[in-house]
């Protein structure tokens, strides 16, 4: 497998402003060349892509593995394995395990772990405070020595504002990219879904938008006070777009993510207590849902990353009240996307930027692109696809999603890193 030729394939890199039919060659592991028509010198294994897509490694920025702490959720290995099935090359684990990543030798041992499991690659944000409690900072530059790519508190917003001011500082000068789950936590305080109809019909606590809107407005005021960036996570409201797109527009450094179920689904799947549609942030209102298009449309938002948070039926079978925040998503999220190709003018390579070359740009990796000399990071999509997803037949642990059943049209059918096929879609031949 160290020299192999992917003929005949959709290449769609807009890193080099590329969408064409061509070959892509691989060479001990890195793109060797893409053109039309190669013909290698050696005798290179043939992979068949006509008629689909080939794109950049996708790269998901947000996403729970649970090791250490809760591995009956799900594992490294687990999780890595879903990504590849997903169309991911590389994943962006969040620091909200058990004990959190903290400290330096945590993150340096799930880095070495990693590196003997089959999937993606696994990079590792750290906690932006000790403990995740909003107070003292952890220790950037050894987090960063240990392989850390980004940090964050997710899971808590850090509240205090200067506590945040220092994080935004010291991120910038260690290079590491400050990433913020946005959202006042004494406002949604005791909330289980979105406040608003729904809510009082169902008589749950509601979570309001404003609890996301102050959130990204006090980050926002800290980018301009210090001059720093911030990476808003998981944006859900239609509040929070305007913002970051009028942030924008001043010049601010301010990036955001959203996941594709805000893209899809509103509070009205909440249905009947049903806890798979329970997630935090929680899921809005059609105008959030057409506001989030939009700000992907217009470049306000740059990256869909999943946040795949797997539970067990444990924390999720059980009264709406009670039951965990969070959906799997590393094997629905590219389908979802696709779709939005066909219902809105998401083109192939504005999915190729959002899932690929800004994830990468973020968070300063390795990919995200096919240019030669690069890692042959390559996800092969197959956009006519049709199958009906069944969780029980991912690779997760977890089987916590609202997309049960959903007929999908399009998916990653093959899934290579440093040229290595670590998936392919069963139904190929080999
Ligand atoms: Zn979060």
């Amino acid at each position: 497998m160290n020299n192999c030729l992917i003929k005949g394939g959709r290449v769609i890199d807009p890193a080099r402003n590329l969408d064409e039919v061509a070959d892509v060659w691989i060479l001990d592991g890195r793109i060797k060349a893409v053109e039309p028509n190669l013909s290698p010198p050696s005798d290179p294994f043939l992979i068949e892509a006509h008629n689909q897509w080939v794109c950049p490694g996708l790269i998901d920025i947000h996403v729970h593995l649970r090791e250490p702490g809760q591995e009956y959720k799900e594992d490294l290995e687990s999780g890595l394995t879903a990504a590849v099935a997903g169309g991911f090359t590389a994943v962006l684990a969040m620091p909200n395990t058990s004990p959190p990543l903290d400290q330096a030798p945590l993150i340096a041992g799930l880095r070495a772990k990693a590196q003997s499991l089959p999937g993606a690659r696994l990079y590792l944000a750290a906690a932006m405070t000790r403990g995740r409690l909003g107070q003292e900072l952890t220790e950037y530059q050894d987090l960063r020595l240990a392989g850390a790519k980004a940090v964050t508190d997710d899971g808590s917003w850090v509240s205090d504002s200067q506590v945040m001011r220092r994080v935004l500082d010291y991120a910038k000068v260690c290079s590491l990219p400050a990433l913020s789950h946005a959202q006042d936590p004494l406002l949604s305080k005791g909330g289980a879904i979105y406040e608003g109809r729904m809510s009082t019909r169902l008589g749950l606590p509601g979570i309001p938008a404003q609890a996301e809107e102050i959130a990204v407005f006090r980050d926002i005021a800290l980018v301009e006070l210090t001059g720093n960036p911030v990476h808003i996570c998981h944006l859900s409201t239609a509040k929070a777009v305007n913002l970051i797109r009028a942030a924008k527009a001043k010049g601010l450094p301010v990036t955001a993510e959203t996941a594709p179920h805000y893209l899809f689904l509103t509070d009205e799947a909440v249905g009947d207590y049903d806890s798979r549609a329970k997630m935090n942030p929680p899921l809005g209102t059609i105008e959030d849902q057409k506001a989030l298009r939009e700000g992907l449309l217009d470049g306000t938002i740059t990256i869909i990353a999943s946040d795949h948070a797997p539970h067990s039926s444990l924390e999720k079978e059980v009264e709406f009240i009670e039951a965990a925040f969070g959906i799997i998503g590393l094997e629905t999220s590219l389908p979802l996307i696709l779709e939005l190709t066909r219902e809105i003018n998401l083109t192939p390579s504005l999915l190729v930027e959002l899932m690929s070359r800004n994830p990468a740009k973020l968070l300063g990796l390795p990919g995200g692109t096919l240019t030669p000399g690069g890692p042959a990071d390559i996800t092969v999509i197959d956009p006519e696809l049709e199958f009906v997803y069944e969780a029980a037949k991912g690779y997760s642990k977890s089987r916590n999603t609202p997309f049960e059943g959903r007929k999908f049209k399009g998916r990653a059918v093959l899934t290579l890193v440093e040229g290595e096929i670590r998936y392919r879609y069963p139904t190929l031949a080999s």
